[in-house]
């Protein structure tokens, strides 16, 4: 059913690089030999799924919605999809994205924009557009994203859908391919929160090939959202913060959200102010962490190794080849972070850059363990605006940064953060965002869920 449904709509929403129909019936039939054979199966068995193209999947491309890659079969799975694979979901295929996950509207993308099921001449958010708008558009009951900046919680805003950040090494990187490895973090996108839970649980956990995760059991968020959606939030404090006020957010957007905030508090919730000072310099020190680790991570990308070669003739030299390879392959958003990157780390600016920002991340750490002594968790809007028109902010990377406001914290200091519907503005959804301890991912199920 997914399948036709794909065929009947994505043709508009462009939410799908590459459909695997084969492999989703195969994996469907193995299941029902699994069910007649009497086995045991797990809760998602069976459960169709889209993954965002920046997961390598063994014989299945993977572009990163970028043309360096473009015909490239990884030999291997990465993590979150062999344990996909394991809980027996169905992979429908690899969602659409903004090149190597750099942006926030899905335009960026070198195989064209995906478009708004709410709006088709409407952005669906970025990087993960993709997967939010198939889950949207009814072509997939689950999908997996990746969240460096907001790239799971902002198309899950701007789409009316679920999306939640797990804490940084909650969920394995090995496989994910690189854009800003200290704060990459891929995690689940649903229509509810309880099945953003059941995913959560089914790829999460320890994983010894990626060195940063975490070698602890994870919260129960299942349980988590089950707890919240009985309704009762009595003695959870849950803090607004103040620097969040009224910052470059529209209108509509805070309206839903206040809304929102006396659901909570008939809920039982207590909501009290909290000061984050340093939550202002966010987006600048992401803007220079973040290229600066996508200018060394994105090296490998030399026309020697994956994808596209280009000028390779016999005459000319191996830095000519890279250099037309990189030319042709990347777009110019990957070329402008690729640039400042490098400026940031150069030596001479260094200190001054990539060093400051740095200090800038430590602060804001800071910010976050003070106000998680005061509530449980931090509540605010998910991104500042509804889903705007395509090419209303691709001419001003400043203005495309902006969408992001709201969510970069939470990724700077490493919790997790989620998004839940909270209502329209304009006719269109807006997104509220709960941000939790790391390791505490079950409370903003808890909220979340209470909320929906
Ligand atoms: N919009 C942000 C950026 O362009 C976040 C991207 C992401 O989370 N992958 O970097």
């Amino acid at each position: 059913a997914h399948l036709d449904r794909i065929a009947a709509v994505d043709g508009r929403i462009n939410a799908f690089l590459h459909v695997d129909s084969e492999g989703a019936l195969a994996a469907a039939r193995e299941v029902d030999a699994q069910r007649a054979a009497g086995a045991q199966l797990g809760p998602l068995a069976g459960v169709p799924v889209a993954v965002k193209d920046v997961l390598t999947t063994k014989g299945v491309p993977t572009t990163v919605g970028s043309k360096i890659l473009e015909g490239w079969r990884p030999p291997y799975d990465s993590t979150i999809v062999q344990r996909l694979r394991d809980a027996g979901t169905v992979m429908l295929g690899k969602t659409n994205m903004d090149e190597f996950a750099m942006g926030s509207s899905t335009e960026y993308s070198a195989y064209g924009p995906t478009r708004n099921p709410w709006d088709t001449d409407r952005i669906p958010g970025g990087s993960g557009g993709g997967s939010a708008a198939a889950l949207a558009a009814y072509e997939a009951p689950l999908a997996i994203g990746s969240d460096t900046g907001g790239s799971i919680r902002q198309p899950g805003a701007v789409t009316g859908t679920v999306g939640a950040k797990p804490t940084y090494g909650g969920t394995s990187r090995y496989g994910l391919v690189a854009f800003s490895s200290s704060l990459d973090t891929p995690g689940p996108c649903a229509r509810t929160v309880l099945d953003a839970a059941l995913l959560h649980e089914a790829i999460g956990g320890h994983d010894p090939r990626d060195s940063t995760s975490i070698a602890a059991p994870m919260p129960d968020v299942v349980a988590a959202a089950k707890l919240g959606a009985t309704g009762d939030l009595t003695g959870v404090r849950l803090g607004i913060v103040s620097e969040f006020a009224g910052e470059g957010a529209e209108p509509g957007v805070m309206a839903a959200f206040h809304e929102a905030v006396d659901t909570l508090t008939k809920l039982g919730a207590e909501i009290v102010e909290v000061s984050c000072p340093h939550f202002k310099y966010a987006l600048p020190a992401y803007y220079l962490i973040a290229p600066s680790e996508c200018s060394s991570n994105l090296a490998r990308f030399d026309g020697v190794r994956f994808g596209l070669r280009v000028g390779d003739d016999g005459n000319r030299s191996l830095e000519e080849v890279m250099s037309l390879t990189r030319e042709a392959g990347f777009g110019p958003e990957v070329k402008r972070r690729i640039m400042i990157g490098t400026y940031a780390l150069s030596s001479g600016y260094y200190d001054a850059y990539y060093g400051q920002a740095q200090k800038v991340r430590t602060l804001i750490t800071r910010d976050f363990t003070a106000a998680f002594e005061q509530v449980d968790a931090l509540i605010s809007p998910t991104t500042p605006f509804v889903a705007f028109p395509l090419g209303a902010r691709t001419s001003d990377p400043y203005q495309m940064y902006l969408a992001d406001l709201f969510t970069i914290p939470t990724n700077l200091y490493g919790g997790p953060g989620i998004s839940v519907p909270c209502g329209l503005a304009d006719g269109l959804p807006v997104g509220l965002q709960v941000m939790a301890p790391t390791m505490a991912d079950d409370r903003m199920y808890r909220v979340a869920a209470a909320l929906e």
